[in-house]
């Protein structure tokens, strides 16, 4: 078998509170609690969870914008956490972020030419000005702008050209894997549609591996091979796309398929309302999180024992006592 692009195995994160006069810590948010998965170069693999269910927060840790409480995350066969800072920058050209709001995450002070290329300063990748203008152009029309957008500012695009920016920084670098962190979150959903598409094509034309997060599986739904879904820091199911759709095996997943509209209007699906709101992170409920929320749950073995993540069908992972 192939190595993967990216395995990524138990990984944890826990952010600590603190409180008191003396800003002691006195509880830890459990964001990620030991996450498990592979990427394999050109798959695309949809993150999907409610807000707060840890998958941004896998994102970073993954890129090292943040860093894991512990766990392993390999690149190429390469140990990320092991990286000291300069072959950690040299790894930021392979792994790139695209983030959700378009709004906040280009600096209005500088042109759109001026984000676009500062990757290409940091590592070197433009030797004259001629080269660096002419990459400049060449990115902005892969993304579909041009070359006089070069000299505006991002207050002067809409949201779906400023998401498009971002995508064109992204790429500036020619990296391997990008984490698209809810690109489209913050869009119309009139351009939701434009956004996923270019990134479909430019997956096809340069070989990218996508890592992509949302928070609803409709998004996620042609654009991802494979897709994991969330809950409460753990992956609860990951199947291929199509079984995922089909066939899903944990109450979760069906709960938010349920609430995925279908073109057909001669189809209905049931909607499942699970009963009250995602449990807080700092105190997550003991054995299977979603216990309190599950409307198969047996109390007495799902609020004792966590149930492990295992493959019921081959290739379809699910992490419930009832299910698979
Ligand atoms: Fe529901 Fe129990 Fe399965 Fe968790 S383990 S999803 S609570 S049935």
């Amino acid at each position: 078998m192939t190595e993967p692009l990216l395995r990524v195995k138990d990984l944890v994160k826990r952010f600590p509170v603190t409180g008191g006069l003396l800003k002691r810590v006195v509880a830890h948010v459990h964001a990620v609690d030991g996450v498990s998965f592979e990427l394999a170069a050109g798959e695309t693999l949809g993150l999907v969870g409610e807000s707060g269910c840890g998958k941004s927060t896998t994102g970073r840790c993954i890129l090292r914008l943040i860093e894991p409480t512990s766990g392993e995350v390999w690149f190429e066969g390469r140990d990320v956490a092991a990286l000291g800072r300069a072959e950690l920058a040299a790894l930021r050209r392979d792994m790139q972020i695209i983030f959700q709001d378009p709004y906040a995450s280009l600096n209005p002070r500088m042109t759109v030419g001026a984000i676009i290329g500062e990757a290409l300063i940091i590592h070197g990748l433009a030797k004259g000005r001629r080269a660096f203008e002419d990459r400049i152009v060449e990115l902005l029309e892969t993304v579909g702008l041009n070359a006089d957008h070069a000299r505006r500012f991002p207050h002067e695009f809409s949201g779906g050209q400023r998401q498009r920016i971002g995508i064109a920084r992204a790429l500036a670098v020619s990296p391997k894997l990008v984490v698209c962190d809810e690109p489209v979150s913050a869009l119309d959903v009139s351009i939701q549609a434009q956004v996923v598409n270019l990134l479909e094509d430019l997956q096809e034309k340069f070989g990218l591996t996508y890592l992509f997060i949302a928070h609803d599986l409709s998004v996620v739904e042609h654009i991802s091979d494979r897709v994991a879904v969330m809950y409460l820091g753990r992956i609860v199911e990951l199947a291929s796309a199509r079984e995922l759709y089909t066939t899903p095996l944990h109450p979760y997943t069906e709960a938010l398929l349920s609430a995925v509209p279908i073109p057909d209007p001669t189809l209905k699906r049931t909607r499942i309302r699970l009963q009250g709101d995602v449990p807080s992170p700092l105190n997550p409920p003991s054995g299977c999180h979603f216990h309190t929320r599950c409307p198969i749950a047996r109390q007495d073995l799902c609020s004792a024992e966590a149930p492990p993540l295992r493959e019921a069908r081959p290739g379809h992972w699910v992490a419930c006592h009832l299910r698979g």
